[in-house]
């Protein structure tokens, strides 16, 4: 009965959980810095069931790297790079959390499980039209003619351009539900999934991203988590973020939050996309959505810290 009763808590870890801004990316640094958002984490797993999502736009992006700088080996197509990044950022969150949960002398343990996930897109929707999302190295006006990909010019030069398309739903849905009712910690839609498109019974890998915080909010809604958060690298939301007079929200309700996105407070890189996820969970009758950064993930889930999005 007691473990029917658990709440289902789905916290987002955004790539700062992994590597700051302005770091190398070591993986003695990645480890260090997945300890703020771990150690908590664990505790939470006492009183919550629990999925943990990630992010891997700095590890894809070195995938990349590696392999524009290399000739000696066949290129690999991104599907592969971002099941790559869910291996090896999957071991990390896994192997951290487990031994969390050993130090802080953690019962009952809950027995952890890492998925490859993939997630359905509609390659005939307008995202493939128009890849508009920069990943990967900076290239030259003549690097960028030679890559046998689209190119989109950015601030800091060239940069490969794929399609972010929006996620229909999630492949893994049933099996990540199983799990958690077996009380298993999971660890999925690493990177937004594996976009992948359906052809009867079958599924493709195509060449795309998705945002992870929108599939996470898919994910929430397919497997009816409770609480939804999304742990980045600020404490919560600002309005005129990053100007002389911003300021701090404690809660938002949806209907400001959609204007404010409307009103460009949040941009499409970075906020808008959370915001987007957050009010997509409510509406799809989610219980609780918060926005706060890596080191008060408790905290905001007391109420003591982050932006609560609340219906209305
Ligand atoms: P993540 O890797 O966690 O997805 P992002 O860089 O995509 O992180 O998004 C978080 C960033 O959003 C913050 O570091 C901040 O610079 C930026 N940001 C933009 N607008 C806002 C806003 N209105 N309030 C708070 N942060 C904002
Ligand atoms: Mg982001």
């Amino acid at each position: 009965m007691e473990k029917e009763k658990r709440e289902i808590l789905l916290v987002a870890l955004g790539g700062n959980a992994l590597i700051k801004k302005g770091q190398a990316g070591t993986v003695e640094e990645q480890f260090e810095n997945l300890r703020v958002p771990i150690s908590q984490i664990a505790r939470l797993s006492k009183r919550y069931r629990l999925i943990i999502t990630h992010g891997n736009g700095p590890q894809v992006g070195n995938l990349l790297l590696k392999q524009e700088s290399c000739d000696r080996v066949p290129k690999l197509p991104l599907e592969i790079l971002v099941a790559q990044t869910q291996g090896q950022i999957g071991y990390m969150i896994e192997s951290t959390l487990d031994s969390e949960i050993m130090k802080q002398r953690i019962t009952p343990q809950r027995p952890l499980v890492s998925l490859i996930s993939y997630v359905v897109v509609d390659e005939k929707g307008p995202a493939f039209r128009n890849p508009t999302k920069p990943i990967g190295p900076i290239l030259t006006e003549d690097e960028a003619i030679a890559l046998p990909h689209p190119t989109i010019k950015t601030k800091k030069g060239y940069r490969r351009a794929v399609a972010s398309p929006k996620p229909i739903t999630i492949v893994e849905k049933r099996e990540i539900s199983k799990l958690i009712d077996m009380d298993f910690i999971v660890v999925c839609c690493g990177g937004g999934g594996i976009p992948v498109i359906r052809e009867g019974r079958s599924f493709y890998g195509v060449d795309a991203v998705i945002d992870k915080d929108l599939a996470s909010a898919k994910l929430a809604k397919e497997v009816n988590v409770d609480i939804f958060l999304i742990a980045t690298d600020v404490r919560g939301i600002f309005l005129n973020y990053d100007r002389p007079d911003q300021k701090y929200l404690n809660t938002i309700t949806v209907t400001e939050a959609s204007r404010y996105l409307n009103e460009g407070h949040f941009p499409e890189g970075s906020m808008g996309p959370k915001i987007e996820a957050a009010i997509e969970f409510l509406e799809g009758g989610g219980k609780r959505s918060i926005i706060t950064s890596i080191a008060t993930i408790e905290d905001a889930i007391e109420g003591k810290g982050g932006t609560e999005i609340i219906r209305g």
